[in-house]
């Protein structure tokens, strides 16, 4: 037997509802909010993920489904979305738009080699957005409300947790001060750490080790040390968030730790599933598309893990609904069809083919969820009428081939 991949898996019945149940609501909602679909293929160079992820992520550097295609080119399959959102977005020259506003969502397989453990998969699912050309942070604060939506519809309670990650006039400076504070302590990080300070010292803040994390409490914070700029457009960003009564926490140890960043860092995590498990992710990222060749463009955009979602999702009650047509004598199944056919502009129809008794027709109509069942036998064929059961009201009434 031929087996699904590791780290792999298929959707089908319950899973598959919820999955389709996730993407039409973000769907539903970012369309709302004026975002419009795009489309980016799996596969794409190489180097367009070592330029955006960054070669120094654990992602570039352990985790991608990398490899030389036919034709000696050094492919990979997507770890995540924006890399080929924005990478679309220079290759189709919007970038020289500059008065214009793009907005784009997409929802779509991302593929990262890693060891295969609970709730992580080789192969999984982000639904995200992207918006480029406007530099407002209430746009900033307009996609964390659309996110709220996003949850709020599918019955998820939520935390957010936002930072800001300052601009190329502060971040540098600050970058300075938190090197030379790490390299006071060099001793009690852990190794990776130690790797960051040269590397990626930004990266050390979101360390998960406990004695790197009881060190940090007394670092430098960026928010205390943000330009005049960053520092009014957080104020305001607060300011919003508060007059919309949405709750938030300040967590100075959100970091993204790739230059193109700035700004308005946020992360949406659920104690439902284990502890403070991040549901989605996002924030400005103003550089971009300058690192990948475009004319300078604000730009701001998140992800959403729909496996997480799929933990948490409340589904909403399935109804009985539609029809259920059989027959009791071979001769009248034809007629089945003409009356399904029929039915199904407006509704769902299930025929079953063979001849059966009334008492398995119902058996069969209440095993596909049907409202009612309807079934043609011996008197109703000579009479051209068909009887009908409601199976939520428990009524039953014989009508007319031509009324159905
Ligand atoms: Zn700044
Ligand atoms: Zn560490």
């Amino acid at each position: 037997m031929i087996k699904a991949l590791r780290g792999m898996k298929d959707l089908t019945f319950e899973e598959s509802e919820r999955f389709v149940h996730i993407v039409t609501t973000a769907t539903t909602i970012a369309k709302r909010y004026g975002y419009s679909y795009i489309e980016t293929p799996i596969l794409e160079e190489t180097k367009l993920f070592k330029r955006s992820v960054g070669e120094s992520s654990d992602i570039v550097g352990k985790e991608m489904y990398q490899f030389e295609d036919k034709g000696g080119n050094d492919v990979c399959m997507r770890p995540e979305g924006t890399a080929g959102v924005v990478r679309s977005f220079v290759q189709a020259k919007l970038d020289r738009r500059q008065n214009e506003k793009f907005k784009f969502y997409y929802y779509g397989p991302m593929f990262r080699y890693e060891r295969p453990q609970k709730g992580r998969l080789r192969e999984f699912h982000q639904f995200g957005c992207e918006s480029f050309g406007e530099a407002s942070v209430y746009e900033d604060f307009t996609i964390i409300q659309m996110i709220g939506d996003i949850f709020k519809a599918l019955g998820i309670g939520y935390k957010l947790k936002i930072n800001s990650l300052g601009c190329p006039e502060c971040m540098p400076p600050y970058r300075q001060n938190l090197v030379e504070f790490l390299t006071e302590c060099k001793d009690e990080l852990c190794e990776d750490c130690n790797r960051r300070i040269e590397t990626n010292p930004i990266r050390v803040l979101d360390c998960k080790n406990e004695k790197c994390q009881s060190l940090l409490v007394n670092s430098p914070k960026l928010i205390k040390n943000l330009c005049s700029s960053c520092d009014d457009d957080f104020a305001k960003l607060e300011r919003l968030l508060k007059s919309e009564n949405i709750e938030y926490e300040l967590d100075t140890n959100l970091v993204r730790g790739l230059d193109y960043y700035s700004k308005t860092a946020f992360e949406f995590v659920s104690n439902e599933i284990g502890s403070q498990s991040a549901i989605a992710g996002g924030g400005r990222y103003d550089r971009l598309v300058e690192f990948l060749d475009g004319k300078s463009t604000p730009a701001v955009g998140f992800a959403l893990g729909i496996e997480r979602i799929m933990e948490l999702v409340k589904m909403p009650e399935v109804k009985r609904s539609g029809y259920y047509l059989g027959a009791m004598d071979e001769e009248a199944i034809d007629s089945l069809f003409p009356l399904a056919s029929k039915k199904r502009d407006t509704e769902k129809v299930t025929v079953e083919y063979a001849p059966k008794k009334l008492k398995a027709h119902l058996k069969n109509a209440d095993r596909v969820n049907a409202r009612y069942c309807a079934v043609i036998g011996e008197d109703e064929f000579k009479d051209r009428t068909i009887w009908i059961k409601d199976l939520v009201e428990k009524k039953e009434v014989v009508v007319a081939w031509e009324e159905l």
